[in-house]
């Protein structure tokens, strides 16, 4: 078992030189502390919705007879929400910058307790979230892990047809360096529309039209009734800074990569974590689906990123009770499963959008429409 472990160490090393083509940059990764690694077993199959009272069984009708009109996405939602306290990650958007209907940009609702907050506003989030039946007011926390445009196209959507359709409570909003200066930009950009709506036309509340922008670094965002929110230095080449961030609430835990190629600080980050949610690169799939990007460009974005192989390396370091793939590149990904499982033998899922995951004893994982 040594050897073999060993063996995989070496075969790791020599991946991460090979795709640099430069040797020592990653001197540190993957690092030393290779652990021999079991898993626990897990229920991952999603139970029956649980109805017991008969508050919950017409609070279930609703939702069946809303389904029925509105599509079955719905339905996947228990109606009478976390049956005790625990984690709830909706991922709103599993892909990249490319404009397709199978995966929206990058964007991931995080429910802890009665709290929610988004982690990135790519493309569509503020649809994935209309389509939950979330209320707006309650989705006024927004992190950004970078600037990346893939990662923040959605936040005017969110922030005015949020207003609009009801928040009533400034957005708040964390993010690297340079983030409230973005909001301040969009501020003076939409400015004729949040006058007219505010001061002339409809009137609506001011609150709501309101932006709390706050730079942060590495270390706690956010600590209220129980939730924590960790903000961690990832490594997204020359995008910098970048951040991905780690939630935990009620003695669970969820730990999101944001964009990064392997990082040794977010393996640290993420110790004892129930849930990793990284991105992946299907190196293969890439380098053949991108006809936009010269070779060079295509070869600056792989080295940015992680291919399904280092995913595989990064899981096994961390040991989480699910690994779960988002901001997948290029959106059709065959092969990023395989490839992790050169090195990973854990509880692995690939994601896709409305996909949830409720984090407690068991992780209980829904599909839409499953
Ligand atoms: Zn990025
Ligand atoms: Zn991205």
């Amino acid at each position: 078992m040594v050897e073999s472990i060993s063996d995989e160490r070496n075969e790791a090393q020599s991946l991460v030189q090979s795709k640099t083509g430069v040797k020592g940059e990653r001197a540190i990764w993957p690092g030393e502390a290779w652990l021999d690694y079991s898993f626990p077993m897990l229920n991952l199959a999603r139970p029956p919705l649980q109805i017991t009272t008969p508050a919950a069984l017409s609070a279930a009708l609703v939702v069946l007879l809303a389904a029925a009109t509105a599509g079955r996405i719905q339905a996947e939602r228990k109606p009478e929400g976390l049956s005790k306290p625990g984690i709830r990650v909706t991922l709103l958007g599993t892909g990249n910058p490319r404009p397709v209907m199978s995966r929206f940009g990058p964007s991931i609702l995080v429910e802890a307790g009665n709290q929610k907050f988004l982690f990135d506003c790519g493309r569509g989030a503020t649809q994935r979230l209309y389509q939950l039946q979330v209320p707006f007011n309650e989705a006024d926390a927004l992190f950004l892990t970078h600037l990346h445009s893939d990662h923040t196209v959605g936040i005017p959507d969110l922030w005015l047809t949020g207003w609009v359709m009801g928040r009533h409570v400034p957005l708040r909003v964390w993010g690297p360096q340079r983030t409230a200066a973005m909001m301040k930009h969009l501020e003076e950009a939409y400015a004729f529309d949040v006058h007219m709506r505010r001061d002339v036309d409809e009137q609506l509340q001011a609150e709501g039209a309101a932006i709390q922008a706050r730079d942060i670094g590495q270390g706690v965002a956010y600590e209220q009734d129980g939730v924590k929110v960790t903000a961690f230095t990832v490594d997204h080449g020359a995008v910098k800074p970048a951040l991905g961030y780690r939630l935990d609430f009620a003695g669970h835990s969820v730990t999101l990569s944001g964009d990064t190629r392997p990082s040794e600080n977010l393996i640290h980050f993420a110790q004892g974590t129930d849930v990793l949610i990284h991105e992946v690169l299907d190196l293969e799939a890439y380098r053949g689906a991108d006809k936009t990007f010269t070779a060079e460009q295509v070869e600056k974005v792989i080295a940015h990123h992680t291919t399904g192989e280092e995913a595989g390396v990064v899981f096994f370091r961390v040991k989480p009770r699910l690994a779960v793939y988002s901001h997948i590149v290029p959106s059709e990904a065959p092969n990023v499963i395989a490839e992790a499982r050169k090195h990973y033998a854990g509880p692995l899922e690939v994601g896709e959008d409305l996909m949830s995951i409720d984090i407690g004893e068991n992780i209980e994982i829904h599909r839409p429409g499953k």
